[in-house]
């Protein structure tokens, strides 16, 4: 058996080293024109634009959501561009106390964008905070301490609050509400990603041919951030086994030995797919007890595996708990248990 693999040093892990989060920075589209896909958010949101800055007013606080490395924080910055405003980037975790948000929302100005990615992991006190924040531009700050400290109102820039998430179920309604612009992101279709590979071949000067970047495409299982990541690697592979140009053949070489398979699974996709049908029969059986069983934690299991695995329709979400598809079952060349049993009646 395959020694089991810890998710972060995955090729496919959304999560990212120092090296790439700076070479991110050098990859991200800066214009709505530069964005590839996600045609309808893009559109709404030059809409939205377009008439906030007619009226000359901040555009209204934008709600982000989908699957990690579709384009949040790249919207965002793309909508402080257009906006004309500067933007300044926290998550939920890091905003740990009421004075962290007050120093953050003090430091804006006027159509500036504040991002804030993972917006449903704010504390609730942080959170209530920023209601007011959002509604009428004003915060409470309390000056002082003991009995000396008195609270005062503060009145705040026009800004916009971007705030991105991989779980919209989990933000509390009245947070919610509060946005009055809300996008969810989609995968990427086959074609947008090969545009995407190619892009990022061109800036990282990598010689790339259409057969290599379909194929890195078809592998990225519709995310963006995996398919800079794949090229890169890629790129490695065939700097040191070939003669630095990516072509189909090198490509797939690459990518055979990474273990990432022709239609984007990794070795924990596997693994994942393989528990539930050997131990749970091909379900239902519920996330807990698959995140106990393979190690992983749930939250890494429902936001990182199952999306791209109910897309491609591997996997349905029941009541009852997960239940794998007779795709899933035809991707391993094995009969799925629900068709022998309609063969058998
Ligand atoms: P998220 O915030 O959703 O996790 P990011 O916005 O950080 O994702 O995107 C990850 C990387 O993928 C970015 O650095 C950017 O290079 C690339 N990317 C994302 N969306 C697109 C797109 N639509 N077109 C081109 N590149 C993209």
């Amino acid at each position: 058996m395959k020694e089991f693999k810890k998710f972060d040093d995955d090729i496919l892990s959304p999560f990212r080293s120092e090296e790439e989060q700076r070479e991110e920075e050098n990859l991200r589209p800066a214009r709505t024109e530069d964005f590839i896909g996600q045609k309808q958010v893009v559109d709404q949101l030059k809409l939205f634009i377009s008439a906030a800055r007619k009226r000359r007013e901040p555009l209204d606080h934008v709600l982000l959501y989908g699957p990690p490395g579709l384009g949040k924080t790249t919207l965002a910055h793309i909508i402080a561009h257009e906006m004309e405003g500067e933007i300044k980037c926290t998550s939920g975790p890091v905003l740990e106390r009421k004075d962290d948000l007050a120093a953050i929302l003090t430091s804006l100005k006027n159509g500036d964008v504040l991002f804030i990615d993972e917006v449903h992991r704010l504390s609730r006190i942080v959170e209530e905070c920023l209601y007011p924040a959002m509604e009428d531009f004003k915060i409470d700050i309390l000056i002082g301490e003991g009995p000396h400290a008195k609270s005062i109102q503060l009145e705040l820039p026009r800004f916009t609050l971007v705030g991105a998430t991989t779980r919209a179920g989990m933000l509390t309604s009245p947070l919610r509400t509060r946005f009055g612009i809300t996008c969810r992101l989609q995968f990427y279709p086959d074609e947008e990603m090969f545009e995407i590979a190619r892009r990022t071949a061109r800036i990282l000067k990598v010689e790339c041919d259409d057969d290599g970047g379909a194929e890195i495409a078809k592998r990225s299982r519709g995310t963006p951030r995996i398919a800079n990541r794949l090229l890169r690697r890629v790129r490695d592979y065939t700097q040191v086994r070939g003669d630095g140009r990516i072509n189909g053949d090198s490509a797939r070489a690459a990518l055979d030995m990474f273990e990432v398979d022709h239609i984007g699974l990794d070795v924990m996709d596997r693994q994942y797919l393989l528990t539930i049908m050997d131990k749970f029969g091909g379900g239902p059986v519920g996330v807990n007890t698959i995140a106990v069983s393979l190690g992983e934690d749930q939250e890494t299991i429902e936001d990182i595996f199952e999306p791209y695995l109910i897309q491609i329709g591997f996997l349905n979400r029941t009541p009852r708990g997960r239940v794998l598809t007779p795709h899933a079952y035809k991707h391993f060349g094995r009969k799925c248990p629900l068709q022998q049993d309609i063969f058998r009646l």
